[in-house]
């Protein structure tokens, strides 16, 4: 079937696609804003704009006061990872590793939708929103039963050992889990073309993937709905809604989209 969207990157994107043999994606808070979890940075809609990352997402902050996150997590957070579902573009990128042609996905996303949406290689750079550890006995948690938990105390105590809960995800300030960090930076330098969805890449070290990439010589496709600081660098700059162009994609270089 034609392609809706046929302009000169999306032909660009699809000759990249279709010629290259060691793909990487590389995805970030946009992919999943079609499922309904808002952005960080977007000036409409974003969370930045409604909640202060120094308040919320600092590891400092979270130590000297974690009243303010769970509250966070209790009235906005929890909600909408709870309520979203994959979305087109995650079920494109799944549909594209089903088809033996995509080798890992790499993300900066909490919400775990690429793994609901069927991709298998998932590299999570800054953890998963939805397992809940304590970080005096390392005893861990289900996101819901913490959710529960919330009604009657806040913060909420270990139910092993008292001590303090914390979602396994990456606060501003934190470290990059090592093992996650070396396996991402292992496929961003041996791909052939990075497909980065969804970022603003600005966010370090993460970041830092993309343009190893560029530098060891791979193709870049970007596919953001703004600029990012490597759109002069990338081979073909796709300005659509990722749940929108990705499957078009697919469709453009005879992915089927469904399990068969
Ligand atoms: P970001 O908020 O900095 O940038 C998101 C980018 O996606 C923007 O440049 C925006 O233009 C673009 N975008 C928005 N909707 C899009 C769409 N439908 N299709 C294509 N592009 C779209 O996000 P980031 O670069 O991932 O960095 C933010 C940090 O926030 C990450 O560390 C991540 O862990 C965290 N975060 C995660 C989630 C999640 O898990 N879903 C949500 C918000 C933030």
């Amino acid at each position: 079937m034609a392609p809706q969207v046929k302009d000169d990157a999306f032909g660009s994107a699809c000759n990249l696609l279709a010629g290259a043999r060691r793909v990487v994606a590389f995805t970030g808070a946009g992919v999943s804003a079609e499922s309904g979890i808002p952005t960080y940075r977007d000036a409409e809609d974003g969370l930045w704009t409604q909640y202060d990352p120094e308040e919320f997402a600092s590891i400092d902050r979270f130590l000297q006061d974690p009243t303010l996150f769970w509250r966070f997590f209790q009235d906005v957070r929890y909600q909408a990872i709870t309520k979203a579902e994959p979305n087109p573009g995650h079920r494109a990128l799944a549909a594209l590793e089903r088809a033996g042609r995509l080798r890992a996905v790499i993300t900066q996303n909490i919400d775990g939708l690429h793994q609901a949406a069927g991709s298998r290689t998932v590299i999570e750079l800054h953890g998963n929103t939805r397992s809940i550890r304590c970080l005096s006995c390392g005893a861990r948690y289900s996101m819901e039963t913490v959710y529960l938990q919330l009604a009657r105390e806040l913060p909420p105590p270990c139910r092993a050992c008292g001590g303090m809960l914390k979602p396994e995800v990456v606060f501003f300030g934190e470290s990059l889990p090592e093992a996650a960090l070396r396996q991402a930076t292992e496929a961003a330098d041996a791909c052939d073309l990075l497909l980065a969805i969804g970022s603003s890449l600005v966010v370090y070290p993460a970041a830092i993937l993309p343009e190893r990439a560029l530098r060891r010589g791979a193709g870049l496709i970007m596919v953001n709905r703004t600029a990012t600081p490597l759109d002069e660098q990338a081979d073909a700059v796709l300005r659509q809604p990722a749940g929108e162009v990705l499957p078009l994609l697919m469709e453009a270089i005879g992915v089927e989209l469904e399990p068969a």
